[in-house]
């Protein structure tokens, strides 16, 4: 096993910062470790191509081909950055490759950088640019961790035709071939204040929202019952009310009352069916006073990854790691890139579990074994 370049690489990987934050002055740009991918796949004959994402900060996606400019083959695919997270927490620099006799620390090292250097160690350990029939294709995106925009920018200009996609985020080893989307929403309620010794006088905002909480509730009531999905632990699309905030004093009508939810979206129940649904049920909680509510997103929605289990790519997946095909409740970028068409699964070393979290490890014992799946899924769909 080629342990040396993969550690290096992986090293290397993790010492590059590629942090993605909402807040400016802690978000990093991802160029420095797409110079990186650039160096280390060009000296593998691959040919780079950048592509500027124009929704992100500073930030762009990388795709790199090994073998001829065909139509056909397979995308391996993953993104650059990560999560901030707090070095205190950490018992190692989450910045330093570490290792002891079980595990890789490091931020990235699993959720999902690290990816890169299975897959360049994967190639080089078995293959040549020139044996390729059909291209391996290699993403790099920008932003999964905030907006998801590398990803979404790629499918809507996609200017190449794989037959198969692969992401490669944690999923230990299983292969994972559907999952729910996210949708989030502030929902603001605007009353009339005025002195508690006269609740009429006023409109209390807080009465208002009561409604709504109401009328929400039973909105997840029905997505249980009409949109139950066995593929999934939790087998429907989930509402969850996760924050309320109003008033002011105990001697004042309440004002100004906003309630923030978020929505799980899965197979049928869409986002554009679950948007519609939320805010019909918000109206009618809100009765003769829906004129002063107002609904926005917080985020663009991301849309479910509806793939099936029964496609050559996800069969083949499951023979190749010996796990069962199964659907999670946590959302990837193929949510975006099984809009090229093709089957698509998510597959990679690690466990979700460990995503986003301090010590994050990828443990030594999966490390073979993926690299065989990608070295077989390059063969089957490159070398035929
Ligand atoms: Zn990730």
């Amino acid at each position: 096993m080629d342990k040396g370049y993969f550690e290096n690489l992986l090293g290397k990987i993790i010492a590059t910062v590629t942090v993605s934050s909402e807040d400016p002055a802690a978000d990093r740009s991802n160029s420095p470790l797409l110079d990186l991918l650039e160096q280390e796949a060009g000296a593998l004959g691959g040919i780079c191509r950048r592509q500027k994402v124009t929704a992100a900060r500073n930030k762009e996606n990388l795709l790199i081909r090994l073998g001829p400019d065909l139509p056909g083959g397979l995308l391996l695919s993953g993104h650059t950055d990560t999560v901030p997270c707090d070095p205190e927490l950490w018992h190692t620099d989450p910045f330093t490759l570490a290792e002891d006799q079980m595990n890789y620390y490091g931020l990235g090292v699993i959720d999902m950088k690290g990816f890169f250097a299975h897959v360049l160690t994967a190639f080089r350990e078995a293959y040549q640019a020139g044996d390729l029939k059909k291209p391996l294709h290699i993403l790099a995106t920008a932003d999964e961790e905030t907006t998801m925009a590398g990803a979404a920018f790629f499918a809507d200009h996609a200017s190449i035709a794989p037959e198969a996609v692969l992401i490669g985020e944690p999923t230990s080893l299983v292969p994972v071939f559907r999952h729910k989307g996210y949708m989030a929403y502030r929902v603001e309620v605007e009353g009339k204040t005025g002195h508690s010794s006269d609740p009429e006088a006023g409109l209390n905002a807080i009465g208002i929202v009561s409604g709504i909480i109401t009328a929400l509730t039973d909105l997840a009531e029905d997505l249980k019952k009409n949109f139950r999905d066995s593929s999934f632990r939790v087998d429907h699309p989930t509402l969850n009310l996760g924050s309320i905030r109003g008033g002011d004093a105990p001697n004042r009508i309440c004002a100004h009352c906003e309630l923030v939810l978020d929505m799980r979206p899965a197979g049928e129940a869409t986002p554009e069916v679950l948007d519609h649904l939320l805010r019909e049920r918000v109206a009618l909680g809100a009765g003769e006073h829906r004129d002063r509510i107002r609904v926005t997103e917080l985020y663009p929605p991301i849309p479910p990854f509806n793939g099936s289990a029964d496609n050559d790519l996800v069969i083949r997946t499951e023979e190749l790691s010996g796990r069962k095909a199964s659907a999670v409740n946590y959302s990837t970028e193929a949510s975006y890139l099984s809009r090229l068409g093709v089957p698509a699964v998510v597959c990679g070393a690690g466990d979700i579990a460990h995503a986003h979290q301090a010590d994050e490890k990828l443990p030594k014992k999966e490390i073979p074994e993926y690299r065989r799946i990608l070295q077989d899924l390059i063969r089957e769909y490159c070398l035929r």
